[in-house]
């Protein structure tokens, strides 16, 4: 086996036959040896049903399936550990990853990469859109210690070491934007022009959008926490010199009833001041009890892999529920 493509794949009904007949065909017609690993990330339409038929007449596709919807990221990490290509090609369903841009891809692997990234553009997106993604890569990269690249998303090449390296880091909170660029290793960069989704929607709501947004910048560092305790101690210290000149003020020209509005006013500030860094505390901790209850990333319902079969049949006899824990 020499490729392997991972595809998670999210109520993708719409698309996901013709994904099929498009990467296939590029594949074979480039003489290349293959395998696709759809994984069915608790689709609640006829995703799986397609997945089904497809792998029943083609051998070189399997799928995994979860018991529920568990995210993009979780998807990736169970298609990685699942994949046994000598490179791991990671693609969307929905077309927006031009199946095209493979054998080019596998061309640069070849002469010695190991992250073949593609990088798209941002032309017929909407404006609002890639202004917000132009400052939240400024702001991320300031930041985390890391560096993010705007256009840079999950559609690349992997090498096999560079996939074991990333099924070694065991965190439950996955930002694999961020773990891609912390395992590092020689990376070579393809450009493509942005292709807009054609046939079924986006999974990414503003909200969602948000809070994976904070969610990358608070797996990637601790600043945020230093930036706390920079502005705890400057908002402490002003505080301090206001006390020493109110009291100086009593002592010179007696208690005077003004000065109520200056009061409610920094004890609201300082208040609000808390309540953001007791935020921000809250959620790292709140990733620690996540880290610290190390739940299985992902619960796998049913596949056509032989490997996982075998796993889930093993956990099946130890009493455990029909799952596949990961090793890490
Ligand atoms: N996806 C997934 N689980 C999710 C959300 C999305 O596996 O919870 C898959 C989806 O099927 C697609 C890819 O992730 O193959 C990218 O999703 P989408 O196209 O909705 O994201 P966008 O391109 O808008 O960033
Ligand atoms: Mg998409």
């Amino acid at each position: 086996m020499s490729i392997s493509i991972l595809v998670p794949c999210f109520n993708e009904e719409l698309v996901i036959k013709d994904f099929y007949d498009e990467v296939t065909s590029i594949l074979v017609n480039n003489n290349l040896d293959f395998e696709l690993v759809f994984i069915n990330d608790g689709s609640t339409d006829g995703t799986l049903n397609i997945l089904k038929k497809i792998a029943s007449k083609d051998k070189r596709v399997q799928y995994v399936s979860f018991s529920r919807n568990f995210g993009k990221e979780s998807a990736m990490l169970a298609g990685l550990s699942y994949c046994r290509g000598l490179a791991v090609v990671i693609m969307d369903a929905d077309l927006q990853h031009p199946p095209s841009l493979i054998p080019e891809m596998i061309k640069n692997y070849e002469s010695g990469y190991d992250q073949v990234i593609a990088k798209r553009n941002r032309k017929g997106e909407s404006q609002v859109r890639s202004i917000i993604s132009k400052l939240y890569y400024k702001v991320m990269n300031k930041l985390v210690d890391i560096e993010l690249v705007d256009g840079i998303g999950d559609f690349r090449l992997l090498s096999r070491r560079a996939v074991d390296a990333l099924l070694a880091l065991n965190e439950n909170n996955r930002f694999s934007k961020g773990l891609f660029s912390w395992i590092g290793f020689n990376e070579y960069i393809i450009e493509y022009d942005n292709v807009n989704r054609e046939v079924g929607t986006s999974k990414w709501s503003f909200p969602k959008l948000l809070n994976y947004g904070i969610d990358g910048v608070i797996s990637f560092n601790n600043k945020p926490l230093r930036i706390s305790i920079y502005i705890g101690t400057f908002v402490t210290i002003i505080d301090i010199l206001y006390v020493i000149f109110t009291l100086f003020q009593i002592i010179v020209t007696g208690v005077q009833v003004p000065g109520y509005f200056t009061t409610i006013a920094i004890v609201s500030l300082i208040g609000g001041i808390q309540l953001i860094f007791l935020g921000i505390i809250g959620e790292y901790i709140g990733r620690i009890y996540y880290e610290a209850k190390s739940r299985p990333h992902y619960i796998v319902q049913e596949t056509n892999c032989n490997e996982l079969k075998q796993d889930t049949n093993e956990t099946l006899s130890s009493q455990s529920m029909y799952i596949k824990v990961n090793s890490f």
